[in-house]
Parts: C-alpha cells; sequence; structure tokens
C-alpha cells in the first residue's frame, strides 16, 4: 500500500512546482503537448483525446512575487490573471502550446485577448460557453465549440480525437468525478480523518496529473487514510462558500481548520466536479458532454441562473453535511461571488444558518484576524448551542 505521507508530500511538491516539471516529463515520456486552461470549466475529456494534457492553471498562489503581470492590470480586479500572466512573462509555461479561458467572468474572457497579446506565437482560445440553458441551440452551441478547438489542436498533436479516444476520456474522468464524489463524502463522514488541507492538496495535484494517474493517487489516499488512528475533536462542521476560481493558499485552509472547523463542503477548484452524474458513452460524446453540462452542471456564480438554485444548494448542502455554518470565503474584488453573497446570506438568514463572511488573496499570508475572526465564529456555534 501507498504510504499516506509519501502520497501528500508528492502533492504539495506538485502544488508548490511552478515550473511544471510534472508536464515536462509527462511530454517528454509521451509525446503529447500540454495546455492550460483557466478556471473554472473547460471540458477536459476532449483536450485529453485530442492526445493533449490539461492542465488547469491557479496563478502563482502565496508562493510567486509578482513583478511582470501586475503591470498589465489595474490594482482593483482579483490576482489570478496577474500572477499566472507573471508565469508566462518568466518562461514557466514555455512548455505549453498555449491556453484555453472559459466563460466564468469577464476578467477570464478577456486574458485570453491579454495573452494572445503577449504570446501571438502561443494557442490562445476563449471557449464560449452558452449561458442559456435547457435549449437545443445552446447543446448545438457548445458542440460547435467543442469541434472549433478540435480542428484546431488535432494538427497540433497529430492526434485526432475519435468517437473511441472521446469516450475513453469521457470514462475517464467520470472515475475521476466519482472517486473525487466518494472522498468528498468519506471526508463529511468523518473530518478528523481526512482533513481539508489533505483533501485540497489532493484536488491540486489533479490539476496538473494525468487523469488515469491522478485516479490512482485518490484510490491510493483514500485508501491510506483509512488505515491512520487519528481522533475526534471539538470541532465546528463549515462548508466554505465563493472559493470556487483564484485559490486559497494551502496554508489559509489550515489555518481555517486550526481556527476549529471540520470543513465538510466546500467549492475549492470546483471545475472538477462541475458535472454530479456521469457523462453518458454514447456514439456522438461531443453531444454527451454537451448534454451533461445542461443537465447536471452545479449551479454556480458563473453562470447566470437567478439566485435561487445557488442559495438552493448551498442550503442543502448545508443540510446534506450536517453543517452549523458557512464561511463565504471569496478573492478580493471576485465579482460573481461577491455578487452572490447578499442573495446567500439572506436564504441563510431565512434558513437559520450562520455565516461569516471574510475575503482573501491567493497571496494572503497574514492569519491572524482571519484565525480570530473564525474562532469567534465557530465559539459563537458552541454557545448558541449550548444556550
Ligand atoms: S477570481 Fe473571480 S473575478 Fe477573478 S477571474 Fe476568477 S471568477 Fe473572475
Amino acid at each position: 500500500m501507498v504510504d499516506h505521507h509519501e502520497l501528500i508530500t508528492r502533492c504539495r511538491e506538485l502544488y508548490e512546482d511552478l515550473s511544471f516539471n510534472y508536464v515536462k516529463e509527462w511530454e517528454g515520456k509521451s509525446g503529447g503537448k500540454a495546455i492550460g486552461i483557466f478556471p473554472i470549466y473547460v471540458p477536459k475529456e476532449i483536450l485529453y483525446a485530442a492526445g493533449m494534457l490539461p492542465v488547469e492553471l491557479y496563478g502563482g498562489g502565496d508562493i510567486l512575487d509578482v513583478v511582470k503581470g501586475d503591470s498589465y492590470y489595474q490594482s482593483y480586479i482579483c490576482h489570478i490573471p496577474r500572477s499566472t500572466l507573471d508565469l508566462g512573462l518568466t518562461g514557466r509555461l514555455d512548455e505549453f502550446e498555449g491556453i484555453i479561458c472559459p466563460f466564468t467572468c469577464d476578467v477570464v474572457r478577456n486574458f485570453t485577448g491579454v495573452w494572445k497579446l503577449l504570446f501571438p506565437n502561443k494557442y490562445s482560445r476563449f471557449f464560449d460557453q452558452p449561458q442559456a440553458t435547457s435549449l437545443e441551440i445552446a447543446i448545438d452551441y457548445f458542440v460547435a465549440q467543442c469541434k472549433e478547438i478540435l480542428s484546431e489542436l488535432e494538427p497540433i498533436t497529430g492526434q485526432k480525437a475519435t468517437v473511441e479516444r472521446l469516450n475513453t476520456a469521457i470514462e475517464l474522468y467520470n472515475e475521476n468525478r466519482r472517486l473525487i464524489r466518494k472522498l468528498y463524502d468519506m471526508r463529511a463522514e468523518q473530518p478528523w480523518q481526512i482533513p481539508t488541507t489533505e483533501v485540497y492538496l489532493l484536488m491540486r495535484a489533479g490539476n496538473v496529473l494525468e487523469v488515469s494517474e491522478y485516479n490512482q493517487w485518490l484510490k491510493d489516499y483514500m485508501a491510506a487514510v483509512g488505515q491512520l488512528e487519528r481522533n475526534p475533536e471539538d470541532k465546528v462542521r463549515v462548508v466554505v462558500s465563493g472559493a470556487f476560481c483564484e485559490q486559497p493558499s494551502v496554508s489559509l485552509i489550515r489555518a481555517m481548520e486550526l481556527s476549529g472547523c471540520y470543513i465538510v463542503d466546500d467549492d475549492f477548484i470546483l471545475g472538477n466536479r462541475y458535472l454530479d452524474e456521469d457523462v453518458k458513452v454514447t456514439d456522438d460524446p461531443l453531444r454527451a458532454l454537451a448534454e451533461a453540462y445542461f443537465s447536471s452542471q452545479v449551479p454556480s456564480s458563473c453562470r447566470f441562473e437567478g439566485y435561487d438554485p445557488k442559495t438552493r444548494r448551498l442550503v442543502q448542502q448545508v443540510r446534506e453535511r450536517r453543517a452549523e455554518g458557512v464561511i463565504f470565503a471569496a478573492p478580493s474584488f471576485c465579482d460573481p461571488a461577491l455578487e452572490d453573497r447578499p442573495y446567500h446570506q439572506k436564504g441563510l438568514d431565512q434558513e437559520n444558518i450562520r455565516y461569516i463572511s471574510l475575503q482573501y488573496a491567493e497571496d494572503t499570508a497574514q492569519f491572524g484576524a482571519i484565525r480570530e475572526q473564525i474562532g469567534t465564529f465557530t465559539d459563537s456555534i458552541k454557545l448558541w448551542e449550548v444556550a
């Protein structure tokens, strides 16, 4: 059996490696090409089927001092586009063929153009997900977008995304989503056994790893962690909401846990579980991906669908995970997350669910105030219960 400590150490090494040595090794071994994708959702299946390694880029975190990227963006937007640009400008993304940006928000959409201007010889693509849902025309549009991307990438890799290859990719990513769902369920059952710091490092490893290798890491972790003897502590069960795009550092998550929380659900790196059901394996896999995008996509701040479904989902998460409160943790200047927050808060008020709100940047390094705030929040929940 794989050693638990060793596995988490490897995850942390991947998390800290902004030179993407894994990507270089994968390209050397496979002869394939890597492509960067911006959060939060691009159907990785089509990229994989075209012989590419899809790598989700989450900026420089708290590891990179942004020097050049800042000069291309105003100060009043979030941090992730600046540090991602810095990765490119400092040569750390040289191994990548280019980048695909989905319709997450205006910042991400515009990132495609900035990238194109700065790296004219690199591939650059805006994946324009239709915002209208439940419409046949939207499914056709989604499929057309996938076909366009494939027509551009297949000549680069020399690999055709056949029906068979697409279905193989769909099966691998279905398995991946199932394993992640299982891991999240296990954590909610025994959060002392499966701390979020470890879950998060595993999720971050999945941003880079080839999917079948990542699936094995997930299985290894779940098998290994079950052998450990860890004891429950007197902590408050919380759901973290709002951190779906720019990511908090692992130290911030650790600080939340040390403040007296068991995180029993979250929306960190939401793209890896954006579909909450299997994509069907059919003789029209692009259509199956499009249908899954509309029928089983989780509500998120990155798509307009009114506020009710998103707030309902949050309340449902709290109820199903037996959480006692919500931590709204959003990146500074993240319009999608911060615009939804008042509606979520109203919904939680109506359900008598307690919450606390904070903002972070990916390179936030001072946790004293955050620990005090969350510690007070968890104490108040405990006191309220006693009263
Ligand atoms: S953190 Fe928010 S505002 Fe920034 S790119 Fe992501 S979704 Fe857009």
